[in-house]
């Protein structure tokens, strides 16, 4: 695979965690309780920790109706847009928290468009986020705002949105409802949220309790679409809420069938030279432990392929 460096960088910063409350219903120890199990467990030299910058404005009116961005901002959303959303009580520290995020959405982006290879965000994947309005977690969407970024600021022709997390990519599919150069593939839960679909360029529907084949199979189909479209960019949603242990996905894939799907998509992406953007997506076990166990599993897999690819 083209590229500069054999580090898989990731972009990750403290108020990941510390911008969510400690009483709200959102597992946000989980950043960082992962980026303690990475720096411990990942081998030395495998991936780069990157601290993000807070998102230029301008970026995401690419995505985002401008007075939606700019009431969020001014923190003037209404109760009702803030408990779509959730993730509350709302910290003072929401909107860098917010910024931060999207920031190191597009700066692994632009890393990987640049440099080759894979990169990716320790958060995000908020696959739930419309134009002009938060909801499931999401604020901001920042899978099509990257996608946008790529094709509009660095020249991009296509670019390709794999979303495997349990719940639909409804706020992507609505966004970019009439963006032929971006393909949009969600493969997800038939009885999880969104109650109220969208629709993708593909929808790869599983009922619930599918487990590993169907999902794996369901998997391999989205990701055969997503590099026959030739993007010159896959962005990834890495969700990993379809395990057996989550609280609020019903597809009952095992750890080794999450490890499996990782694979599939690492090894599919190097193999085309395809430049690869890792969004964290959901995962709600109780406790969170397993998991942290696909969130290390997906990330260690992807420093491997990206160091073994990049030399
Ligand atoms: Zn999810």
């Amino acid at each position: 695979m083209r590229g500069e460096t054999t580090a898989f960088p990731l972009w990750y910063h403290p108020l990941y965690t510390d911008g969510i409350h400690p009483e709200a219903r959102f597992p946000r120890d989980r950043y960082v309780r992962l980026l303690n199990r990475l720096t411990a467990n990942a081998p030395v030299g495998a991936i780069d920790v990157r601290t993000p910058n807070a998102v230029q404005q301008n970026v995401l009116h690419l995505a985002h109706d401008a007075t939606y961005v700019e009431r969020f901002l001014n923190g003037e959303l209404d109760a009702s847009e803030e408990r779509r959303i959730g993730l509350r009580p709302w910290t003072p520290d929401m909107i860098e928290r917010t910024m931060r995020l999207m920031g190191g959405a597009v700066e692994a982006t632009e890393h990987a468009v640049q440099h080759g290879g894979f990169a990716g965000n320790m958060a995000g994947g908020t696959h739930h986020a419309h134009r002009d309005f938060g909801s499931g977690y999401c604020v901001f969407n920042d899978l099509t705002v990257c996608a946008l970024h790529a094709i509009v600021s660095l020249g991009l022709d296509r670019v390709a949105v794999l979303d495997l997390d349990v719940h639909q990519g409804d706020g992507t599919a609505s966004i970019l409802a009439d963006e032929p150069r971006v393909l949009t593939v969600s493969v997800h839960c038939a009885t999880n949220f969104p109650f109220r679909k969208a629709v993708s360029d593909h929808d790869l529907v599983l009922e619930p309790g599918s487990g590993d084949d169907a999902y794996l199979e369901a998997a391999q189909q989205g990701l055969d679409l997503c590099l026959g479209f030739e993007p010159d960019l896959l962005l990834f949603q890495a969700g990993v809420d379809g395990l057996d242990a989550d609280a609020l996905g019903k597809l009952s894939v095992s750890r080794e069938g999450m490890q499996q799907r990782n694979a599939l998509v690492f090894d599919a992406a190097a193999a085309q030279n395809t430049p690869t953007v890792v969004f964290m997506g959901g995962g709600y076990a109780k406790p969170i432990d397993a998991t942290l166990d696909a969130f290390e599993d997906l990330f260690l897999a992807a420093a491997v392929v990206h160091g073994q690819h990049m030399t």
